[in-house]
């Protein structure tokens, strides 16, 4: 995703504004992914101080994700805003953005923005039960009968039986 500064390089001072709306490939990330249910939406300010730009705007799309309890299949709106710095060859670990010719690369600001914001952990709906364990049937539609014999190997309803036997002594 590219934003074309040509006009503000020459005019420091003047503010740019922008709507940039991208199909972004799916990105994968050390140990995470992301996966996008939808275009992306760039909304951006920016404003060239002649050595580099100031910018801040919002990041809208809708990724995939899938419900951390029974694996459902789910689309969750994204929206977040930001506030970065584009510094004319910044190095790479720096605190800016590098930038080189009349063009401003959003890919890593957008990236970044998703990366720190998105919901690592969504719910198909918030009583969702979940899988069995045991069978690993849906308990939102199907209830097996495993679910006794889970209780049966909990500790603490063992616990339980044994103080009612105490009683009965
Ligand atoms: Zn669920
Ligand atoms: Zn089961």
């Amino acid at each position: 995703m590219k934003l074309n500064v040509a006009t503000e390089l020459k005019l420091p001072g003047r503010e740019g504004h922008a709507v940039l709306c991208e199909r972004i490939e799916d990105i994968e990330y050390p140990g995470r992914w992301i996966r996008f249910a939808d275009d992306v939406t760039v909304e951006i300010n920016y404003v060239f101080d002649g050595s580099g730009f100031e910018t801040s705007g919002s990041v809208k799309t809708a990724l995939k994700g899938e419900c951390a309890r029974c694996a459902k299949e789910l689309t969750v709106p994204f929206a977040h805003e930001f506030e970065e710095r584009f510094e004319k060859n910044a190095p790479e670990d720096g605190d800016a953005y590098p930038f080189s010719g009349e063009e401003l690369d959003l890919s890593d600001l957008v990236r970044d923005t998703i990366l720190l914001n998105m919901e690592n952990y969504v719910l198909c709906k918030d009583d969702c039960r979940g899988l069995c364990p045991v069978c690993g049937c849906d308990l939102n539609t199907v209830q097996c009968s495993c679910e006794q014999e889970a209780e049966d190997d909990n500790p603490f309803a063992k616990l339980k039986a044994l103080f009612n036997e105490d009683k009965e002594v």
